[in-house]
C-alpha cells in the first residue's frame, strides 16, 4: 500500500486543475509542508480528528465522507502510514502516557480550524481583566423604508452643564478597567474568571424608573453612567484598553425604559473637537421589542443633538460632550445605542460559517487562518477565485487584496466588506467573471481583539495598528505583520492590481479614497482612475472631490503607503462616513447598512470597468483627470497672481504641491512601541544617558578604552533597539511570561517610531504651510505656493530607500488585461450589451465643484 502512495507523491500535478492550483498556491504560502499525495484522504483525517473533541471539523472534509467505506480500516491505514511515512512520522503523532503510540493525531495546525455546522464557533477570547456577561446579543438587519434625514438644529437645543457624580447618582460603573500604564498580559474565553457582578442598580420596585445600563458584551464600551435627574444621564465611555485615549465609538444597552418620557443622555468624555454630530448626524437606537414585534432594527434617533466642549476639564485634556434626547417606543423595553451599526467578531464568524457550509461558495472561497491576534483570536484570510482550466490560466490571474477593521470602532468597514463578499460569492455573471480573472485575498477583520473589547482605534498592544505596517515586531503586531507578509509573498507570485483597506471617517460625510501619488511619468494619474470610476458608479455616495493622493510622512506606517511602496500602484484607504451623503439623491440622509454594502458591490463593478479590455473608459477617465488637474493648476496660479506659462509641460508639476494633506482624517496618537515594551526601551535609554555622561572625559586611560569598547557595544545595542525589543517580545508575549510593571518612560515611543522611518522629510513638505487643515483650494492657506517640477524634485529628493516605487508588473502594462483575461471577455461571458461595457459610456460631468 505504501509504495503505491510513494508513486503518487512524485506526481507533480493533479487531475483537477483547480485543486492543483489551490494546492500550489497555498503551498507557496507555507500552508502545506508535505506532499499532498503522501497524505491520507481528507476523510481519513476527519475520522481521526473527530476523536479529538477540540477539533472543529471542516465542511469540505465532510463532503467526502461518503467515499470512505470503512472508517476502522481507514484508521488502521492511517496508523500504518504514520509509522512508515517519513513525512508524517514526527510531530503529528501523539503518544500516550505509557509511551505507546496511540493512533491519534495532534490538534491540527491553525490553518485547518475552520467551521462546520456541527462545530461551535470559536468563542472570543478577552483580556483576563475584562468582565463579560453571558448573554448572547443579536440584532436583526433591517433597512428603514424611508430615508433618514440629518438632524436639523432648531437653535433652541439645551447645552446641559456637566455636574458629575458629586451631584448625581452612579447607576453603572465598570471597575478594574485597564488604562494607560498597564498592558495586556493574557486572555481567556469569557474574560475575567468568577461570578459576573451585577453592576446596574437594584430597582426599588415597579415605580423605580432608573435605567439599567450594561456594556460588558462584544464591542460594548460604556464605563460609567450617572443619573443626574429623573430622566437624565451623564455617560463616560471606556478608553481603548491600555490607553487613556480614543473615545469616539460607543455601544451600550439600557433596560427598564418608560414610554411617555423624554430622556436625555450626555456622553462627557469624547476627545475630538470636531464631529459629524455638529452637522446633522444622529445616534443609532435599537429597540428589542420593535425588533421582535415589528421586525424593525437599528434606526437613527434623537433630538436636541449638540456636540460641545465639556465645561469640566481637568486642566490637561479637553473633553467634548455629545448630548441628545430620546423617547423610547415602549415601556419596559431593552434598547441599545451605538455610534454606528455594530458588527462584531461573532457576526463575522457566523457569516464565515455560512460560507464554509455552503457547498457552492466553499468551492471557490477557501477560508484560512492568517494568524492569531494577541489575545489568541483567529484572524481569517479568505482566498476567493474560480477553478482555472489550465495552470497557465491560473498563473495569469492578478490579485486584489481587501481588508477591514484595522480600526475596530469603524464598523463601516465590515458592512462594506459584507457587501463585497455577498456579491463576489454570488452566482451573478459579473462575480463569476471577476473570480475568473482575479485571486481575491481578503482579511475581513484585521483587529478582532479590538472589535471584541469595544476599542475605537487600537489593538491590545495599546497601539494603532495602521501606523505599524512597517513593523518587525511580529509578536506584538501579528495581525498586520502577517498581512504584510502575505501580500509580500503574493507580490512575488503575481501582480497585485488593487489593495484597499476599509475604514470609517468621523468628520466628513460621503465615501472617498486616499491613494498615493505616482511619480512615474508613464503611469501619471493612473492611481486616480479607479477612484474616479468609482465616483461615476456610485455618484450619490462616493465623492471623488474628497479623495486625496498625498503621501504624508505621518502616514508612512499605514497599510496604504506600505503596500504602495511594496509595489502596488492602486493602493487605497477607503474612508466611509459614520454619517451620510451630501450627494445626489441621497443628499442630507444617513447611510444605512444597505448603502455601505452597495459600496462593496460598486468596488467589484468598478474593477470590471477598470480592467475592461476596451480601454475607452480608462482613457476617458485619464483625459478627464488631466483636465481637472489643469483647471486646478490654473486656479492656483490665478490665486497667486502668476501667469501659467508651462505650455505642454504643465503635467510635470508635482501633484503633491497642489493637494492638501489628509490630516482631515483621523490622525493617530498611538503610533509608538507597544505599551508592554516601553520599559525595555527605558532601560536602553538609561544606558545611553550613562554613556553620554562618561563621554566628557578627555584622557584615554585603559579604563576609558574599556568604556569606549563598552560604548560601542551600547551604540550597537541602541541601534538595534527594535531588534532587541523584537527579541524581548518573543521572549515576552510569546511565552506569556510578562510581569506587570509600572511604565514611566514615554518619550521613547516617538524616538523609536521615528527611527523606524528611515526616510528624510520630504523637501517640499515645508513649502506649503497651513495645509494641514482645510481643503487644497483655500487660497488663504497657501500663500507661498511654489510649484516644483518633477525633474527638480527628483534631484533634490532622496530616493526611496527600502522598496522600489515602481509596481511589479507583468510584461503587460498594469492596466492592460492579461491575454487570458482577454479570452475571458471574448468568450462573451459578459455580454457587452448588458451594460455597454464595450461601448463608450457617456459619463456625467464630475461633481467636483458642486461639493459644498
Ligand atoms: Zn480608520
Amino acid at each position: 500500500m505504501f509504495p503505491a502512495l510513494e508513486t503518487e507523491v512524485k506526481q507533480e500535478s493533479l487531475p483537477d486543475p483547480y485543486e492543483d492550483f489551490m494546492y500550489h498556491h497555498l503551498q507557496y504560502y507555507g500552508y502545506f509542508k508535505g506532499h499532498r499525495g503522501s497524505l491520507p484522504t481528507s476523510a481519513t483525517h476527519q475520522h481521526v480528528w473527530k476523536n479529538n473533541p477540540r477539533y472543529l471539523l471542516s465542511g469540505s472534509f465532510g463532503e467526502r465522507q461518503g467515499m470512505v467505506p470503512d472508517p476502522l480500516q481507514k484508521e488502521k491505514l492511517l496508523y500504518s502510514l504514520m509509522l512508515s511515512s517519513p513525512l508524517l512520522k514526527s510531530r503529528q503523532l501523539l503518544h500516550d502516557e505509557f509511551g505507546e503510540v496511540s493512533p491519534c493525531l495532534r490538534e491540527p495546525r491553525d490553518l485547518f480550524t475552520f467551521f462546520s455546522s456541527s462545530g461551535p464557533l470559536q468563542a472570543p477570547r478577552w483580556p483576563i481583566e475584562c468582565e463579560v456577561i453571558k448573554e448572547n446579543l443579536h440584532h436583526i438587519e433591517w433597512v428603514p423604508p424611508q430615508p433618514e434625514y440629518f438632524y436639523q438644529p432648531t437653535g433652541n437645543e439645551k447645552l446641559p452643564e456637566i455636574v458629575g457624580e458629586e451631584k448625581g447618582t452612579v447607576v453603572f460603573q465598570l471597575d478594574s478597567v485597564p488604562t494607560g500604564g498597564s498592558y495586556f498580559t493574557s486572555s481567556r474565553v469569557g474574560g475575567k474568571r468568577g461570578i459576573i457582578k451585577e453592576l446596574a442598580v437594584t430597582l426599588q420596585g415597579p415605580e423605580d424608573k432608573t435605567l439599567l445600563f450594561e456594556s460588558r458584551f462584544e464591542s460594548g464600551n460604556l464605563q460609567k453612567a450617572v443619573r443626574v435627574d429623573t430622566y437624565e444621564y451623564e455617560l463616560t465611555l471606556r478608553t481603548d484598553l491600555y490607553t487613556n485615549k480614543h473615545t469616539q465609538w460607543f455601544y451600550f444597552r439600557v433596560q427598564n425604559t418608560r414610554k411617555d418620557a423624554t430622556y436625555r443622555f450626555t456622553i462627557v468624555n469624547l476627545l475630538k473637537p470636531k464631529s459629524l454630530y455638529t452637522i446633522g448626524m444622529k445616534p443609532l437606537m435599537y429597540s428589542q421589542l420593535d425588533a421582535k414585534t415589528h421586525n424593525i432594527g437599528w434606526r437613527r434617533e434623537g433630538n436636541e443633538i449638540r456636540y460641545y466642549k465639556n465645561n469640566r476639564d481637568d486642566g490637561q485634556q479637553a473633553f467634548y460632550c455629545l448630548t441628545w434626547t430620546i423617547q423610547f417606543p415602549h415601556d419596559q423595553d431593552t434598547c441599545f445605542f451605538a455610534h454606528f451599526y455594530p458588527y462584531t467578531y461573532t457576526d463575522l464568524q457566523c457569516y464565515l460559517l455560512s460560507v464554509a457550509n455552503n457547498p457552492v461558495q466553499s468551492r471557490f472561497c477557501k477560508l484560512r487562518t492568517l494568524c492569531r491576534s494577541l489575545a489568541g483570536n483567529t484572524v481569517y484570510l479568505l482566498t476567493i477565485t474560480n477553478p482555472s482550466r489550465t495552470p497557465q490560466e491560473a498563473a495569469a490571474k492578478k490579485a486584489v487584496v481587501l481588508s477591514a477593521r484595522v480600526h475596530p470602532g469603524e464598523s463601516n468597514g465590515s458592512w462594506i466588506m459584507k457587501g463585497f463578499l455577498d456579491f463576489i460569492l454570488s452566482n451573478s455573471p459579473d462575480a463569476q467573471l471577476l473570480r475568473d480573472i482575479f485571486v481575491f485575498k481578503v482579511v475581513p477583520m484585521l483587529n478582532p481583539d479590538g472589535v471584541i473589547v469595544g476599542n475605537y482605534r487600537c489593538s491590545l498592544a495599546g497601539r494603532d495598528l495602521n501606523r505599524h505596517y512597517k513593523t518587525i515586531l511580529k509578536e506584538s503586531f501579528p495581525c498586520i505583520w502577517y498581512t504584510r507578509n502575505m501580500i509580500k509573498r503574493l507580490l512575488e507570485e503575481r501582480e497585485v492590481l488593487l489593495y484597499c483597506d476599509f475604514h470609517g471617517h468621523s468628520r466628513k460625510n460621503n465615501i472617498f479614497l486616499y491613494g498615493c501619488n505616482n511619480n512615474d511619468r508613464k503611469y501619471w494619474l493612473h492611481e486616480r482612475v479607479f477612484p474616479l470610476m468609482l465616483s461615476k458608479n456610485a455618484p450619490d455616495k462616493f465623492s471623488f472631490h474628497s479623495c486625496n493622493f498625498k503621501v504624508q510622512k505621518c502616514k508612512e506606517g499605514t497599510g496604504r503607503v506600505v503596500m504602495w511602496r511594496m509595489g502596488i500602484l492602486n493602493s487605497y484607504t477607503m474612508e466611509s462616513t459614520f454619517g451620510g451623503s451630501t450627494l445626489g439623491n441621497k443628499r442630507d440622509t444617513h447611510f444605512t447598512t444597505e448603502d455601505l454594502k452597495s459600496l462593496g458591490y460598486h468596488v467589484c463593478d468598478t474593477l470590471l470597468d477598470f480592467c475592461d479590455p476596451d480601454r475607452t473608459k480608462f482613457m476617458q477617465c485619464l483625459t478627464e483627470l488631466k483636465e481637472l488637474l489643469q483647471q486646478e493648476i490654473h486656479k492656483k496660479f490665478n490665486e497667486l497672481g502668476q501667469d501659467m506659462d508651462l505650455e505642454g509641460s504643465w503635467s510635470d508639476i508635482c501633484l503633491s504641491d497642489i493637494e492638501s494633506s489628509t490630516s482631515g482624517s483621523d490622525s493617530s496618537l498611538s503610533d509608538g512601541l507597544p505599551v508592554h515594551l516601553l520599559n525595555v526601551a527605558d532601560e536602553l535609554n538609561q544606558k545611553k544617558k550613562m554613556y553620554k555622561k562618561k563621554k566628557k572625559k578627555l584622557l584615554q586611560t585603559r579604563k576609558q578604552r574599556n568604556e569606549q569598547y563598552q560604548k560601542n557595544n551600547w551604540m550597537q545595542e541602541l541601534k538595534l533597539t527594535e531588534d532587541a525589543l523584537s527579541f524581548q517580545e518573543r521572549a515576552g508575549f510569546a511565552s506569556s511570561t510578562l510581569q506587570k510593571q509600572p511604565t514611566f518612560f514615554r518619550n521613547s515611543e516617538n524616538a523609536s517610531s521615528s527611527a523606524m522611518r528611515n526616510e528624510k522629510p520630504r523637501l517640499n513638505e515645508s513649502r506649503l504651510h497651513g495645509r494641514d487643515k482645510g481643503t487644497s483650494l483655500d487660497p488663504s492657506k497657501m500663500p507661498s505656493l511654489i510649484l516644483t517640477k518633477n525633474k527638480e524634485r527628483m534631484q533634490t529628493e532622496k530616493p526611496r530607500s527600502t522598496v522600489s516605487c515602481s509596481p511589479k508588473r507583468s510584461t503587460n502594462s498594469s492596466q492592460e488585461p492579461a491575454p487570458d483575461m482577454k479570452s475571458h471577455w471574448s468568450r462573451n461571458r459578459y455580454p457587452a450589451t448588458k451594460r455597454g461595457r464595450a461601448a463608450m459610456t457617456v459619463y456625467p460631468s464630475l461633481h467636483i465643484y458642486t461639493y459644498p
